[in-house]
C-alpha cells in the first residue's frame, strides 16, 4: 500500500478574509453559487459584495435548508443548474459544508468552503457525511479529492461562541495520539493510504500548538477576540487536524466517541468534546506515559473539556451503559481496531472507568 496524503489544493486563513472571497474563487469560476443559512447570507452578504466589485464575479444564493439529505442535495443541484452556478460555496457549519461537497462532486464542480466555527477538523476532508431527511445517518460519501479551497476568516469564527472553538480543540487533541496509534500498527489513513512524515509532523504540531495557544485562546474568544493564540488554534482545529487525521488515521479516541454516543445523556455534547474523552480512553487503553496523561488532563480542564464521565453529562453510571458503549466502539470496521494491540469491549470497558477515576482524581481541589 502506497503512502498517502490528502489536502484542500489552498487553505486560506486571515482576519477580515471573507471580503476576499471573489478574488480568491475567480481561479476557480465566475459564477459564485453560495449556499448558506437565512441568517448566515444576511451577515455575509454585505461583505462578500464589497470585495466582489473589484473582481469579475457574480454571485447568487441559495438558501440552506438545514440537513444534508439525498432529497436537499438533489434540490441543491437542481437550483444551481438553474442559476449556472460554477463554483459551488458553502458558509457556514458541517452540514453546510458536507451538502457543498456533495453537490460540487455530483456536478463535477469545483468547491469552497468556508467555516464561521471551528468546531471541527472536518471542513478540509474529501468525506461527506448523509442523513436521512429525519436526521438519522444514512452513510459516508467518500469523495475523490479534498474541497479546492477552504477560506476561513479569522474575524468571525472568534466571535462564535467560545464553547464551539474549544470542542474543535477537543477534536484536534485526538489527532495525534490517533495518529501515532496507526503509525505503530501500520494501519491505512482515511485516504486508503498509508500515513507519511509529513501527516505525523502535522499532526504532532496540532497537540503542540493546543498546549501552547490552547488556554490563551479559549479565554480570549470569551471576550470574542481574535489574537494570535487564538489564530493558532483555527489553523490546528481545521488544517493540522484536518489533515493529521485524515491522511494520519483515525483510531480509538473517535471509535470511543461513536460508542459513547449510545449513551442518551452524552447527547447534548459537541462531537469534539466526547472526543476528548475519548482521547484519555485512548491513552489509558495503550498505558501511556503518565506524565503524557497527566499534561491531557491538565490541558482539558484548563480550556474546559471534559475528563470524567460526569462532565459528559452522566450522573449516574451505570455499568451496563457504559459496557454498551464499549461494544459499539468495537463494533467490525470501528476504527478502535487500528490500534496497535487487539481491543476487546472488556478492555474498552475498563479503560473508559479508569479514565474516569483519573479524571476525577486529578481534577479533585483536595
Ligand atoms: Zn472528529
Amino acid at each position: 500500500m502506497a503512502n498517502i496524503i490528502g489536502s484542500p489544493s489552498r487553505y486560506i486563513q486571515g482576519k477580515g478574509e471573507l471580503k476576499n472571497l471573489c478574488s480568491h474563487a475567480e481561479k476557480c469560476g465566475k459564477n459564485l453559487f453560495i449556499l448558506t443559512s437565512e441568517s448566515g447570507r444576511k451577515r455575509v452578504e454585505p461583505v462578500i459584495n464589497e470585495g466582489m466589485k473589484d473582481t469579475s464575479c457574480a454571485v447568487t444564493y441559495e438558501v440552506f435548508g438545514g440537513e444534508c439529505s439525498k432529497t436537499e442535495i438533489n434540490r441543491i443541484i437542481d437550483a444551481c443548474r438553474e442559476k449556472n452556478g460554477e463554483v459551488i460555496v458553502g458558509i457556514g457549519g458541517g452540514k453546510t459544508h458536507d451538502t457543498a461537497k456533495a453537490v460540487a462532486y455530483y456536478m463535477n464542480k469545483p468547491v469552497i468552503i468556508v467555516p464561521t466555527i471551528a468546531s471541527t477538523d472536518a471542513p478540509c476532508s474529501a468525506l461527506s457525511v448523509i442523513y436521512t431527511e429525519e436526521g438519522v445517518f444514512e452513510e459516508y460519501l467518500f469523495l475523490p479529492s479534498s474541497p479546492n479551497m477552504v477560506l476561513v476568516d479569522t474575524d468571525i469564527v472568534s466571535k462564535a461562541p467560545s464553547r464551539l472553538l474549544i470542542a474543535g480543540m477537543g477534536d484536534a487533541l485526538a489527532t495525534y495520539f490517533e495518529a501515532r496509534a496507526c503509525q505503530k500498527s501500520n494501519a491505512a489513513n482515511c485516504v486508503g493510504g498509508k500515513s507519511t512524515k509529513a501527516a505525523m509532523a502535522l499532526a504532532e504540531l496540532c497537540y503542540d500548538t493546543l498546549l501552547e495557544n490552547g488556554l490563551s485562546a479559549a479565554l480570549a474568544v470569551k471576550e470574542k477576540v481574535c489574537t494570535k493564540a487564538v489564530e493558532n488554534i483555527i489553523e490546528a482545529n481545521t488544517y493540522l487536524s484536518g489533515i493529521g487525521f485524515e491522511s494520519g488515521g483515525l483510531a480509538g479516541a473517535h471509535a470511543i466517541h461513536n460508542g459513547l454516543t449510545a449513551i442518551e445523556e452524552t447527547h447534548s455534547l459537541y462531537h469534539g468534546e466526547k472526543v476528548a474523552f475519548g482521547t484519555l480512553v485512548q491513552l489509558i487503553l495503550e498505558d501511556a506515559d503518565s506524565d503524557e496523561i497527566d499534561t491531557v488532563i491538565g490541558f482539558c480542564e484548563e480550556v474546559g473539556l471534559p475528563v470524567t464521565l460526569e462532565g459528559l453529562g452522566i450522573k449516574e453510571v451505570k455499568p451496563e451503559k457504559i459496557m454498551d458503549a464499549a461494544r459499539l466502539a468495537c463494533a467490525p470496521g470501528e476504527t478502535i481496531h487500528n490500534m496497535p494491540f487487539e481491543v476487546t469491549p472488556e478492555d474498552v470497558y475498563a479503560a473508559i472507568m479508569g479514565a474516569d477515576a483519573m479524571g476525577r482524581y486529578l481534577t479533585c481541589d483536595e
